[in-house]
């Protein structure tokens, strides 16, 4: 698994006529060599790869790390890269430059003075974002984990339940059905707070007659879930029942069209054109999906501007909405996997409306 990994690196090392890459990006360094702990660098080579970490995690670093020189400093991992020359003079050596901060960029160039860094962009993540069969199940494992929990869940949304206890008995059903954490703070946001995309669950109490949107996630072997379904507490308003069947028919015409080779960008028009034809266009206020994987949001970004084209094997979001302020908001959302030509939705939970 690492092998392909570090292949696919030094492939890009070449086009891009780079000698090595330090990688500083956490999640990166966890992409490359297993290592799940707090602290970590690693650098890749055109015949090498050396991993950097600190006395706290020589166990843990020898048990996860295979197939590197594994470095276990004292004091600053650059040093220990400086000590044990990991890079030469004259060399073109690339960084991450979306998460090296300006004072490790400095200690950076302070000790390999000779050498030339190179910023990168999204060099890991872009290898990340094409996903083998082992990652799949594990995004599979953990999006039936959250199918369950919403399954559960939605016997406790009734007139009177405060958002944050729904919000905590998602946290407590995820852990109980075997995840290792949520992926991110549940979002529960109930009648006009759901016009908020991104409402954190607030001490309101959900009443009758109001739409409750529910997005959470869990991660389980290092993998993460994303599922967005909203509900309705009592029988919705007309208008509140117009605005959840035209994102059910966006999100579906998006799905429909998604494949490998599409532009990520022509995929959010498809679902974009279908809310702006029913007059809700400007109550679209976020991108279409995004990838998801060892990190919540990953590449391909499924947005208005993005470049990106989707890829066989990547696993994406499809979540259109319409938030109109002060009425209400609904969202839904899928994860799927872009292969053989179409796309295969994991998330199993219903999206008829659910009216509780
Ligand atoms: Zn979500
Ligand atoms: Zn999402």
């Amino acid at each position: 698994m690492t092998e392909r990994r570090l292949q696919e690196v030094r492939r890009r090392l070449s086009e891009l006529r780079l000698h090595a890459i330090v990688v500083t990006s956490l999640p990166n360094v966890r992409y490359l060599t297993g290592f799940t702990g707090s602290h970590a660098t690693c650098v890749i080579t055109g015949s090498n790869q050396f991993f950097f970490s600190d006395g706290r995690y020589r166990e843990q670093a020898l048990q996860e790390v295979q197939g590197f020189r594994v470095v276990i400093s004292s004091g600053s991992l650059f040093e220990a890269m400086h000590k044990k020359r990991v890079l030469n003079r004259n060399e073109r050596v690339g960084i991450e430059s979306q998460h090296l901060s300006v004072s490790g960029f400095d200690a950076l160039h302070k000790l390999f003075s000779k050498t030339k860094l190179v910023p990168t962009l999204s060099l890991v993540e872009e290898i990340a974002a094409v996903k083998d069969n082992h990652e799949i199940e594990a995004i599979k494992t953990a999006v039936a984990v959250s199918d369950k929990v919403f399954a559960r869940v939605v016997k406790i949304v009734r007139d009177g339940v405060r958002e944050s206890d729904v919000a905590s008995e998602i946290t407590y059903l995820h852990r109980s059905f075997g995840a290792d954490a949520d992926a991110f703070e549940p979002i529960v946001a109930s009648g006009v707070r759901g016009a908020l995309p991104h409402a954190r669950a607030s001490h309101k109490a959900i009443r009758s007659g109001e739409m409750v949107t529910l997005d959470f996630g869990c991660r389980v072997l290092g993998y993460h879930s994303d599922l967005t379904r909203t509900i309705s507490v009592g029988k919705p308003s007309a208008e509140m029942k117009k605005v959840y069947d035209v994102v059910r028919e966006a999100q579906q015409k998006a799905i429909a069209s998604a494949r490998g080779g599409m532009r990520a960008k022509s995929l959010d028009s498809v679902a974009r054109k279908h809310i702006v034809a029913r007059g809700y266009g400007k109550h679209f206020t976020h991108s279409l999906g995004h990838g998801l994987g060892h990190e919540i949001h990953e590449l391909p970004r499924l947005s208005r501007l993005s470049k990106d084209v989707l890829k066989e094997y990547n696993v994406v979001t499809i979540e259109p909405g319409i938030y109109i302020p002060g009425v209400g908001g609904v969202r839904i959302e899928d994860d799927v996997v872009i292969r053989n030509g179409s796309c295969e939705v994991l998330t199993k939970s219903p999206k008829d409306l659910l009216i509780v």
